[in-house]
C-alpha cells in the first residue's frame, strides 16, 4: 500500500506546488503524509457529503482542486463551515490535499482538460508565468564534462519545449589555490593551480533546484564546486495561467455554445453580444478568469470562455472579443478526471476514484 506521501509525490511531480499563485494555499490541508493510504477520493471541493463518502468507502485521502482552508484559519471551532469540515476529517483520520493554481498553471492541467473537450488545436499558455526557471553555470574539469552533464540532465535540467539534454559548454582556463584544510582533487597546497575546465550552462525549473544541485555535487570531482545560479526573465509557453488555441475551422458562436452545453452540461452560458459571425481562436480559463481578459485580448482571441465574470467584467471585451461565462464548477469539473488519471498512470493498482457526491453549490432555476 503506498503512503499518502507517495500519492502527493505523484501529484507534485505533475503540478509542483512552486507553481501555485501567491494568494493560493494548495498542498496538504490536514492529515499525516506518513500513513499508508487506503485509497483516495477526488472532488473539486471538500464537502460533508464527500467526507461521508470517503468514510463509507474507507478511503483516508481526499484530493480536491479548491483548498478547503483558503483564507487564514485562526480557530478550529464547531459551527464554522470550514472548521466543521476539517474537524470531521481529523476525527476520521482523513488527510486532505489540494492541487489548485499549480494545476491551473501547467499546460496539461485544468485548462488542458477543457481545451481537449473542445478539440482546441495549437494550444499554448495564455499568460506565461515569470520566474519558473533559472540558469545554472558550473565549471568542470574537461575529462569530467560528460559525467557531470549526464547527472544534471538526469535530475531534470536542460528541458526546453520539445527538446531535452539542452546545454552549452565552452572551454577555458580555471585557477584556484588550495589552502590549509583543503583536500584538492588536483593541485598542491598554497600553489596556484591552472586547470583546463569547461563552463557548462543549463536552464532548469526552480522546483527541481535541490535535486539538480545534489546531482551536480554527486558527479563533480572537486571538493568545492564553482557554480552560479542566475534568475531568468524568460517565460515558457508550457507554464502559466489560461490556455489559447484554435478550432479546426471557424464555427458560429451558437454552434460553439451548443458544444460547450453538451460537453460540460452547463446550466447556462452568460455572454456578451454575439457581434462576430464565426469564431476560431478561443481563450479559456477554468474557474474565475477575469484577470486574464486583457491577455486574451492581447492574443487576439475571438472568444474568451471562463467563469465568475461580474457585470462590469462583461464590458472588458469591447467589440473585439466575445466573453462567455460557463459556470465555475462546470468549467473545472473534469479536473477530477485529470487527477484520477495522473495517479492511475503512475500507480495503476491504487484505488483512486471520483466522488459521486454533487459538490457544485450553484443551482439554476430554469
Ligand atoms: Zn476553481
Amino acid at each position: 500500500m503506498p503512503l499518502i506521501r507517495d500519492i502527493i509525490n505523484v501529484l507534485e511531480t505533475a503540478a509542483p506546488l512552486h507553481l501555485q499563485e501567491s494568494y493560493d494555499n494548495a498542498g496538504l490541508a490536514c492529515g499525516n503524509q506518513d500513513l499508508e493510504c487506503s485509497g483516495a477520493l477526488v472532488a473539486l471541493d471538500l464537502t460533508m457529503a464527500v467526507i461521508n463518502e470517503a468514510i463509507s468507502l474507507k478511503k483516508n485521502l481526499i484530493i480536491t482542486h479548491h483548498p478547503p482552508i483558503f483564507k487564514g484559519l485562526k480557530q478550529l471551532v464547531s459551527g464554522d463551515a470550514v472548521s466543521d469540515l476539517i474537524i470531521a476529517c481529523i476525527k476520521n483520520d482523513i488527510s486532505v490535499y489540494a492541487s489548485h493554481t499549480n494545476l491551473d498553471n501547467v499546460l496539461y492541467g485544468v485548462n488542458g482538460e477543457i481545451a481537449a473537450r473542445l478539440n482546441l488545436q495549437k494550444t499554448r499558455v495564455l499568460q506565461p508565468m515569470p520566474g519558473t526557471h533559472r540558469q545554472l553555470v558550473v565549471f568542470v574539469p574537461e575529462k569530467n564534462e560528460e559525467a557531470v552533464k549526464t547527472s544534471i540532465f538526469t535530475a531534470g535540467a536542460g528541458i526546453v519545449g520539445n527538446y531535452d539534454e539542452c546545454s552549452f559548454s565552452a572551454a577555458g582556463n580555471g585557477t584556484f589555490r588550495p589552502l590549509k584544510g583543503s583536500n584538492p582533487f588536483t593541485g598542491e597546497l598554497n600553489i596556484r593551480s591552472n586547470e583546463q575546465e569547461v563552463r557548462l550552462e543549463f536552464i532548469y525549473p526552480v522546483h527541481l533546484e535541490n535535486r539538480i544541485l545534489q546531482a551536480m555535487h554527486a558527479a563533480h570531482p572537486y571538493e568545492t564546486v564553482a557554480y552560479s545560479l542566475y534568475p531568468m526573465e524568460n517565460r515558457f509557453a508550457e507554464l502559466g495561467a489560461g490556455i489559447i488555441g484554435e478550432l479546426d475551422e471557424p464555427v458560429t458562436v451558437q454552434h460553439f455554445f451548443e458544444q460547450v452545453k453538451a460537453r460540460f452540461q452547463t446550466g447556462v452560458i452568460r455572454h456578451t453580444e454575439l457581434f462576430k459571425t464565426t469564431i476560431k481562436k478561443i481563450a479559456i480559463c477554468g474557474g474565475a478568469g477575469k484577470s486574464l481578459i486583457i491577455s486574451a485580448l492581447k492574443n487576439n482571441a475571438d472568444l474568451f470562455l471562463t467563469a465568475d465574470l461580474g457585470y462590469h467584467d462583461f464590458f472588458m471585451g469591447g467589440r473585439q472579443m466575445i466573453l462567455a461565462d460557463m459556470g465555475h464548477f462546470e468549467s473545472e469539473q473534469f479536473t477530477s478526471d485529470l487527477i484520477v488519471r495522473l495517479i492511475n498512470e503512475k500507480i495503476p493498482t491504487f484505488a483512486v476514484q471520483k466522488a459521486a457526491s454533487k459538490t457544485n453549490p450553484v443551482n439554476y432555476f430554469l
